[in-house]
């Protein structure tokens, strides 16, 4: 089910409305009010009218629409020392509407979540990924089923991170862990189950859901080390997609000339030294070695981050990854790394950090995709 617009609710009702309203206006007005109130701001229609800059007729037919919606609530009364009536105070409806986040680029596993509208996880749900390549779509929409089965609210969308490039209309061009190439993935999805869906890489997706709910800044770049190892870059708030969307796409950067074979053709990718299989196989081979592994790898992965960090001065940097790998040691070696190798009298320390939303920051990204797209509130 998705959210009805404001003009089939208006005939519907039969109460006074804007009905002239273009569509447009009317979509931009309700993100306005909803903006204004997310996350769990209560205000008044007074204050809504006055924040929006909207006319208080405006507001009063925005929250009406909302209120019907699900989305918007009225609750208490705003205090006044002024006798009269007091003003009734409305404020998000946070399990009015539920919505879906699927991580799709765990090793082995599709993993999703159900949350509130304010990133709550309110069911978890996961399956064994398939091997057939391609990876058919049968099991996606079992598992999205599953959470929606366990929702007691409408689903107001579903948000997906996937591996591989992956555009901003909502195809995947290129996954080959999972065998997919240009796969109209969000429309499938979307006719597969009648929800609306967001599509994005899962790193982006990933930093994405740092901003929104794990409280990261508007600079930011998060290293997932997974399968591969790929960057989600945020500057100024906006994910950096790049001229054909493979922004942080740093796994199969040379980093060492006389490195290990890789599988893509060169010696000394990233990816040799620093991925969870690379590194998996190795402690293996050597298990009392580990630190000395691991320190390897963060050498490597704090060498290739240095040149980006003086290029763009981001001085957030989030490694995400397996507990086993993204250790203690790894974070603060890839720190001093970076430290070494670019602070100056220009340019400042950087902070080495774990995700604040451990595994399921993918996830939550794909969840704060929905909300942006349909409520328009990050
Ligand atoms: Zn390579």
């Amino acid at each position: 089910m998705s959210v009805r617009t404001s003009t089939g609710h208006n005939a519907a009702s039969g109460r006074h409305r804007l009905a002239s309203l273009p569509s447009d206006i009317r979509r931009s007005n309700r993100r306005a009010v909803l903006r204004a109130l997310y996350p769990n701001r209560w205000r008044s229609r007074a204050d809504l009218a006055k924040i929006t800059g909207l006319s208080k007729v405006s507001v009063s037919d925005v929250v009406a629409t909302l209120i019907d919606d699900g989305l918007l609530v009225e609750g208490g009364y705003k205090p006044s020392s002024k006798p009269g009536k007091p003003a009734l105070l409305v404020g998000i409806q946070v399990q009015g509407m539920n919505v879906i986040g699927l991580d799709l680029a765990q090793a082995g596993t599709l993993k999703g979540i159900l949350t509130d509208l304010e990133g709550h996880v309110l069911a978890r749900a996961s399956i064994p990924a398939p091997d057939a390549k391609p990876m058919p779509l049968n099991p996606i929409m079992d598992l999205c089923k599953r959470l929606q089965d366990q929702s007691k609210a409408p689903i107001l969308g579903l948000g997906i991170a996937s591996p591989g490039t992956v555009d901003t209309a909502g195809r995947v061009l290129a996954a080959p862990n999972l065998g997919w190439a240009d796969l109209s993935l969000a429309q499938a999805l979307r006719e597969g189950l009648g929800l609306e869906v967001c599509l994005a890489n899962d790193a982006d997706s990933a930093v994405f859901g740092e901003r929104c709910f794990g409280g990261g800044p508007a600079n930011m770049i998060l290293v997932q080390i997974a399968r591969g190892v790929g960057a989600g870059v945020l500057i100024d708030d906006r994910i950096v997609h790049g001229s054909h969307y493979v922004a942080g796409e740093i796994g199969h950067v040379v980093i060492d000339e006389n490195g290990i074979p890789c599988a893509c053709g060169k010696r000394g990718c990233l990816e040799t030294t620093t991925s969870v299989p690379s590194l998996t196989a190795r402690i293996a081979q050597a298990p009392e070695r580990r630190e000395e592994i691991i320190t390897l790898a963060g050498q490597a992965l704090g060498s290739a981050l240095s040149m980006p960090v003086a290029l763009t001065n981001i001085d957030d940097i989030v490694v995400a990854g397996p507990a086993s790998i993204a250790t203690a040691t790894m974070l603060e070696t890839v720190q001093n790394t970076i430290n070494d190798r670019v602070r100056s009298r220009f340019i400042e320390a950087v902070r080495v950090r774990p995700s604040a939303l451990g595994s399921d920051a993918a996830a939550l990204g794909g969840v704060a995709g929905v909300l942006r797209e349909r409520l328009g509130v990050f």
